[in-house]
């Protein structure tokens, strides 16, 4: 506590993201990056834009990637918003769209990324959770309740559960009779979830939320994007530029549009993340795991007669880092990133050790 913090400062609770360890080699499971290298056509476009222009600003509206990324999602360019990671998108949207009005709060899962709460208490935004199902899945009938919007990963984090599109559109539906906003971070819907983005014309209160962390394997690039009609778009730049102008650098820029056009590599290496989650979800079970169905890249798990936190602790113990969440209802759990066929042999091995 310093006494040169203001009172926002001082209150706020930050968002602790997963470890990235420097002093020790692990069997990195734990921050759900994509266990396979961008595409080569993504190095090679950086390596090409780290030229003498750095001394030029980048533009400011991101028009390359934009236009690359509207031809590949069939909408317009003015539809696409791009950030320095979806994190940042995620804390524009909710300063776009979401009220500071005591009666109403801005709902979303009582399990889900834990930066929704951070970015609504940073922005004054009451927030009301609601509670999953029994089984961890999201009943969006339960969002139909007077709110200053609603937010929630499809795929659902940490879970992993997806929800039906049939489910989504009738709430989208039910936010526009409201005129609210419907936020769906679709983070990991590469991985298995029915996209909503094709549907941001018909609604035009929903903004589906992309990162390139995961499905396109940037997660050291830091690059996201959004796509929504243009009024959704024009407020996000309206909150950015009065932030920050530049908020995606030429490298980045470059990296992420090539990795947009090479949609034949991405789902290549994904359908194999895809194959290993099964194939490890089939043996964790095997082992007498309790694994909720995954359409992510990562597994959530629950191991027999021992507790999540000294599961977690036994595998890290052995050079394999995964994520523990100390929270109610799923303080039991790992949550376990999909890597490579190695790694996740490694994993089924050590778990089996641990269990014996
Ligand atoms: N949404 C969800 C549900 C996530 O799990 C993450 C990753 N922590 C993000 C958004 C943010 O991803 P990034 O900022 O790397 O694009």
């Amino acid at each position: 506590m310093s006494k040169f913090w203001n009172n926002r400062t001082r209150n706020i609770s930050p968002y602790i993201p997963g470890e990235q360890p420097r002093d020790r080699k692990f069997i990195k499971l734990n921050t759900n990056e994509n266990p396979y290298p961008p595409s080569p056509k993504v190095i090679e476009a950086i390596k090409n834009a780290a030229n003498t222009d750095l001394r030029l600003y980048p533009d400011p509206e991101s028009r390359l990637f934009r236009e690359t990324a509207a031809k590949r999602y069939n909408v317009k360019p003015e539809q696409i918003f791009a950030g320095n990671g979806s994190d940042e998108i995620l804390a524009f949207a909710f300063a776009a769209f979401f009220e500071s009005n005591i009666k109403e709060s801005v709902l979303f899962p009582d399990i889900t990324y834990s930066f929704y709460p951070v970015y609504a208490e940073l922005w004054d935004i009451p927030c009301r959770t609601i509670p999953l199902r029994e089984d961890f899945s999201i009943d969006c009938t339960d969002y139909y309740i007077p709110n200053g919007g609603v937010i929630f990963p499809n795929p659902n984090a940490p879970t992993g559960i997806s929800v039906p599109l049939a489910d989504i559109l009738p709430l989208a539906e039910y936010q526009m009779k409201q005129n609210k906003v419907l936020v769906i971070d679709e983070a990991y819907a590469a991985f298995g979830a029915e996209p909503a983005y094709s549907y941001t014309g018909k609604y035009p209160n929903l903004l589906t939320v992309h990162t390139m962390s995961k499905s396109a394997s940037l997660a050291g690039l830091r690059f996201g994007f959004a796509v929504g009609s243009e009024e959704l778009i024009e407020g996000l730049c309206r909150i950015r530029d009065s932030f920050n102008s530049y908020t995606i650098d030429r490298l980045a820029s470059a990296g992420a549009a090539a990795a947009i056009d090479d949609s034949a590599y991405y789902d290549g290496i994904n359908h194999k993340v895809i194959a290993n989650r099964e194939r490890a979800a089939a043996e964790l079970r095997g082992l007498g795991f309790t694994v909720l169905p995954s359409a992510a890249n990562f597994l959530f798990a629950k191991a027999p007669n021992i507790s999540g936190a000294d599961f977690f602790a036994a595998l890290r113990e052995r050079g394999i880092l995964v994520r523990h969440f100390n929270k109610d209802r799923i303080s039991d759990f790992i949550r376990i990133s999909t890597g490579t066929d190695d790694e996740m042999d490694e994993l089924i091995r050590n778990c089996r050790e641990i269990l014996s």
